[in-house]
């Protein structure tokens, strides 16, 4: 005897339709970490390290001239002094008028750990619930002003991604290390140490940040810099090869003048912009010249 078929009624099949799609949309959120861009990453990225600067008044002023910046085939990241994310966050929710995709808060730092005693500090489940989506990790004045190493790096790299925040971990050589033909090792040594226990598939960005061209007015060379960013893109791969795809900004002394010539070195994916990024003339300029390589 054939065994019966049993059809589901118009009820139950629309039932079940909307218990899939449920399942669907909640496996999508609790699978695939989210980076403020639509959990996709965008074609190019320009990230505004505001540092230790700016007043509550300055910094709505800035985040005003941005917002309008916001398109949808660029990612531009704000990462302002963690007592101002919540302006900053208000602020673009007020005026961004795409839902926030476009334009995305980060912090400039979390905690390896995800609460407890470290004064002063701050954790990743704190940045993520004050609407953050990326953390600026292992930039070089933090490793230089708190001893970080690499090997803290990757764990506060680790912490981030278990709450949802995209990392963004800066790698960078000294001048001596330029000068004495280490850069390629020093920066793969601070890859492999940095992303150690971070999964495939996780959301994150490096930043290539020459220790030497951060705040000076001196940029690497294109060449130099093409060929760094090739560098880290192999070292990446050979990580694993899920993270091939991962952005690679560049950032040190980056100027509405100079970033065209550096937007067009290959394996180039943005920029991670400090004291221009506090100017909005010269960020939008830099933002415009990255849009149209997008
Ligand atoms: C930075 O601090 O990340 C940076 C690149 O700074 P600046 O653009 O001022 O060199």
């Amino acid at each position: 005897m054939k065994p019966r078929c049993i059809q589901p009624g118009n009820g139950t099949r629309m039932q079940y339709c909307l218990a899939m799609l449920a399942l669907i949309w909640y496996v999508f959120k609790t699978t695939i970490p989210s980076n403020g861009f639509g959990n996709r990453f965008a074609s190019m990225i320009i990230a505004g390290n505001w540092k230790m600067n700016l007043t509550r008044q300055e910094a709505v002023a800035l985040t005003t001239a941005v917002i309008p910046a916001a398109s949808d085939n660029l990612g531009i990241i704000l990462f302002p002094p963690s007592i101002l994310i919540d302006t900053v966050r208000d602020h673009l929710a007020s005026g961004n008028g795409n839902g926030g995709e476009g334009i995305a808060l980060g912090g400039q730092d979390s905690h390896a750990a995800a609460s407890g005693p470290h004064t002063g500090d701050i954790a990743a489940p704190m940045l993520r619930e004050a609407g953050c989506t990326w953390v600026l990790l292992g930039h070089s004045e933090r490793r230089a002003d708190h001893g970080e190493t690499s090997a803290m790096v990757a764990a506060k790299a680790v912490q981030a991604i278990a709450h949802d925040l995209a990392p963004m971990i800066c790698v960078g050589e000294s001048l001596d290390d330029r000068q004495s033909g280490r850069a390629g090792d020093v920066v793969e040594h601070q890859l492999r140490d940095s992303l150690t226990g971070v999964e495939p598939g996780a959301c994150f960005a490096i930043a290539y940040e020459p220790i030497w061209a951060i705040g000076t007015g001196k940029t690497a060379g294109s060449d130099d810099i093409a060929q760094m960013h090739g560098h880290i893109r192999s070292v990446l791969t050979s990580i694993n090869a899920d993270h091939a795809g991962v952005p690679i900004l560049y950032g040190g002394s980056v100027k509405p003048g100079n970033a065209g010539d550096i937007f067009d070195q290959q394996h180039v994916d943005g920029a991670l912009v400090g004291g221009a990024s506090l100017d909005a003339d010269q960020f939008l300029s830099i933002i415009r010249s990255a849009r149209s390589r997008a």
